[in-house]
């Protein structure tokens, strides 16, 4: 194990600071499809960042090997870089960006990579996907499992010392029904992507869970078409989870909002004169940024510029507060943010990103949420959705519907989908579901940055109840 203080006061870099940050990424994955084991894989990385900052230009080296010649040169790569940048530098960061930080974390996780048996695991997903199989109709039965472990160590010139180990696991199931009728798809997973290991494998819950979504998936063939109607829309955590992601988490993210990330991953309808004026939605609304939540997917100490993560309203009671910015973003916008600057591993540079972003619960029961309901639909797991570079208008497709007449549940409706604009959306927030209905899990794959960097984030929210919403059937 290399000394990374010892490697930092050997490199005699001319800056006014410098940080080395190492990440080892270690990860298994398992895959099974109907009963037939499709691969096992594992891989291994490790590497080192380097961080310069000369006259407020920040710039970067990277490398994977630890020998102090290489690190030198890339270090001075990442000086020249400074300076050239320098020239055509748009805003200068101070030492206030880079914060000095000691300390340290560890997922809340007891049997990690070491306690790992393929043999164990892939016979779990075997059984799984076995049963699924209720009818010759359940065509395609998939069990995938990933255990990731990430030990990253951060120093630097101020004194900064972080180490963090995160251990991540994720169980995700799909059952496919197929027939003359169409084919649909019931799947189950985000509110099993956590920071456990091994421990959180539930053998009784996966297989009831396996049950449901084959059952599920085989009376969806037969279920007539979601009607194309305005009515009351009921949303399920797992269909929450994306809608809070896209039109919440994307467009606060202070990077689009600055125009860094227009260019690919798209821009934002939020300006900086909404934050402390925009109602963003009704007064039901409150979300937050909070990686201090125990074992939820994107929990830390500190991010990876070395601020420390704290718990923070982005959305009181509807008002819109602060952005997801990183100390660099809310410089350039003298706007509040988060401690969100996060990378994906140790050869990409930190970025603006979600960490868990949380649709705190409210207090309705779903009883109480039904009740009130006299003509609506309650849609489960996200299918497909699209929204617009501005995170403005949007459109998404569940995989699961059930009508909702006069106060009670009634018949299953294929194809469902419901579109809307942002803000006014979440203005039609009419109930939000009380603990009961909370549901914590994350998404394993959201896509940023140039290069691209795809990074784990998390989510939590209760059902919730929206009113007057444009819904619409088909699609496949
Ligand atoms: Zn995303």
């Amino acid at each position: 194990m290399v000394n990374l203080k010892n490697l930092l006061n050997s490199l005699n870099t001319e800056a006014d600071y410098i940080s080395l940050r190492s990440v080892h990424h270690h990860s298994v994955s398992v895959g099974v499809r109907n009963e037939i084991l499709e691969g096992v894989s594992s891989s291994e990385d490790n590497g080192l960042m380097i961080e310069v900052m000369i006259d407020g230009q920040i710039a970067y080296g990277a490398t994977n090997s630890f020998e102090l010649s290489e690190v030198k040169r890339c270090a001075e790569v990442a000086r020249q870089s400074a300076l050239m940048a320098k020239r055509f530098g748009l805003f200068p960061l101070t030492h206030q960006e880079r914060p000095k930080v000691i300390g340290e974390y560890k997922s809340p996780a007891s049997r990690g990579m070491d306690h790992f048996k393929p043999s164990e695991i892939t016979d779990l997903l075997i059984s799984l996907t076995g049963q699924m199989k209720i009818h010759d109709h359940i065509i395609s039965r998939t069990a995938n499992f990933s255990l990731i472990e990430t030990h990253s160590h951060y120093v630097a010139s101020n004194g900064s010392d972080v180490h963090q180990k995160i251990i991540r696991s994720t169980i995700s199931l799909s059952a496919t029904a197929a027939s003359d009728k169409g084919t649909q798809r019931r799947t189950f997973g985000d509110e099993q992507s956590a920071q456990s290991g091994l421990e959180r494998i539930d053998r009784a819950v996966l297989l009831k869970a396996s049950q449901k979504i084959a059952d599920e998936a085989l009376a969806l063939l037969e279920a007539p078409e979601c009607p194309t109607e305005t009515m009351d829309l009921l949303l399920a955590p797992d269909q929450m989870f994306l809608q809070i992601h896209e039109s919440i988490g994307h467009p606060l993210e202070l990077d689009r909002i600055l125009g860094d990330e227009r260019n690919y991953a798209g821009w934002s309808f939020v300006k900086p004169s909404d934050f402390g004026t925009l109602h963003y939605g009704s007064k039901l609304m409150n979300v937050t940024f909070d990686p201090t939540v125990v074992g939820q997917n994107a929990s830390y100490f500190a991010d990876d510029i070395g601020a420390i993560a704290t718990r923070e309203y982005l959305i009181k009671d509807g008002l819109l507060e602060r952005g997801l910015g990183s100390l660099e973003s809310q410089k350039r916008l003298n706007l509040p943010g988060v401690s969100s600057q996060r990378a994906t591993s140790w050869n990409r540079p930190p970025i603006d990103r979600m960490a868990n972003v949380n649709l705190e619960p409210g207090h309705s029961t779903m009883a109480e949420m039904l009740s009130t309901i006299e003509r609506g639909v309650f849609m489960q797991t996200t299918r497909s959705w699209s929204i617009d570079d501005y995170r403005n208008k949007f459109q998404f497709g569940c995989e699961h519907a059930q009508l909702i007449e006069n106060g009670k549940l009634t018949t299953i409706v294929k194809n469902p989908n419901y579109r809307g604009i942002t803000a006014p959306f979440w203005n039609q927030l009419k109930m939000v579901g009380d603990k009961s209905t909370y549901q914590i899990g994350g998404l394993t794959n959201c896509g940023k940055g140039e290069p691209n960097q795809v990074i784990h984030v998390g989510h939590a929210s209760p059902a919730c109840l929206f009113s007057k919403i444009e819904v619409f059937g088909g699609g496949k």
